[in-house]
């Protein structure tokens, strides 16, 4: 099977190519993602208007440029899926009609697929993990555990009921004048810093379940600031190490200790070749990796982290979605339509802790 798979959920335009044949290993194609990172940078965050905008201008390039690199014409395709939500809009919007018009146009399958499915599908792609595995997805606006049991078969363990912890780690660098995005920028100050210095909180790291919460960390963070401008009129290369240090270290406690109750839930599902995988731009973090890594080999776990580009928004995992979902019987006609909101848990509650 060959799939295109598209991509316009956030700030990311993407089109990408899998190609799968039973037994063997799937094959990305073509993976092209353009970033509008540079059309919000004076905004201070993602600006829903120009994002649809841009992806509707970028969409049929990238198609253009994922089959030229896959060397396949679209009639060679065997069908299309696309991200159908959740996400901004007008953007799935825009991903969701250009689309619907390859498939009609070309007389192919039309697949609706959920974003965090296709995080949560990444590692059948990677790795050819069998299921049940633990998904723990942790990137700038998601923060969640996931029990994947089938391509559409997930169980919300837990997440974040506030802010995720990419986004505080962004915040934390806005507060300390490091560079956006923040997390490589807090990680590298880190590196020189003291963690025990500042003791930040770890919220809900005591109670039982698998919810965590952030925001209160940009708080103590602000204050941990302030009194050191306050006491000495400013702060010095060291202090700023050494709240970074701090504060990765709340996160990744936080994280390792929500894992630890996340793996005891899924290794009573008895899974023969236990697994816990990892998605998301915070899962590029090495201490928070080291932690999970660590944890997972006292456990008997095996830890799986895709590469980087797979991990991040791309169209590659939409495309394998795709594939599975349509393997498994799935189609969408023309009536499919963009959701804004859409937990992949069908258990779930829209409004608890979706993390956005
Ligand atoms: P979505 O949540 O919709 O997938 P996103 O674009 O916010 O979208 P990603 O691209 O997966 O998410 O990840 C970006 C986030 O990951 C940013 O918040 C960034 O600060 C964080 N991040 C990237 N590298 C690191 C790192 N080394 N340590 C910690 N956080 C990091
Ligand atoms: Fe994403």
């Amino acid at each position: 099977l060959t799939f295109l798979g598209l991509e316009s959920s956030c700030d990311d335009t993407a089109a990408a190519v899998i190609r799968h044949t039973p037994g063997q290993t799937p094959q990305i194609l073509a993976n092209v993602v353009a970033g509008q990172t540079a059309l919000h940078a004076n905004f201070g965050g993602v600006v829903p208007e120009i994002a649809a905008r841009a992806h509707a201008e970028k969409l049929d390039s990238c198609v253009q440029e994922a089959l030229a690199e896959a060397g396949l014409a679209l009639s060679a395709l065997d069908g299309v899926a696309v991200t159908a939500g959740p996400g901004l809009i007008g953007g799935v919007m825009s991903g969701v009609m250009c689309a619907k018009g390859l498939a009609a146009g070309a007389g192919l399958p039309l697949i609706g697929v959920n974003h965090l499915a296709g995080h949560a599908l990444t590692p059948r792609l990677t790795d050819q993990l069998e299921f049940p595995y633990l998904m723990l997805l942790v990137s700038g606006g998601h923060c969640q555990f996931l029990l994947v049991r089938g391509s559409d078969d997930f169980s919300r363990l837990g997440g974040t009921i506030d802010d995720a912890p990419g986004e505080a780690f962004d915040k934390t660098a806005r507060l300390l004048g490091l560079a956006q995005p923040g997390g490589p920028s807090v990680e590298k100050e880190a590196t020189a810093g003291e963690q025990n210095r500042f003791k930040f909180p770890r919220p809900l790291m005591n109670k039982p379940g698998c919810d965590m919460s952030f925001s209160g960390l940009k708080t103590a963070i602000l204050r941990a600031r302030d009194a050191l401008v306050a006491e000495k009129g400013g702060i010095t290369v060291q202090d700023r190490a050494d709240i970074c240090a701090g504060f990765q270290t709340a996160v990744r406690d936080v994280l390792v200790g929500k894992t630890e109750r996340a793996l005891t839930t899924y290794m009573a599902e008895d899974p023969s070749e236990p697994a816990l995988a990892v998605a998301g731009g915070v899962a590029a973090n090495m201490a928070i990796r080291g932690g999970l890594e660590t944890l997972c080999k006292q456990r008997g776990v095996e830890f799986l982290a895709p590469p980087l580009r797979l991990c991040t928004d791309n169209a590659a995992m939409i495309a394998w979605a795709g594939i599975e979902r349509y393997r498994d019987g799935q189609r969408d006609g023309m009536n499919l339509t963009a959701r804004p909101r859409w937990p992949l848990d069908k258990a779930a509650t829209p409004m608890l802790g979706s993390g956005k």
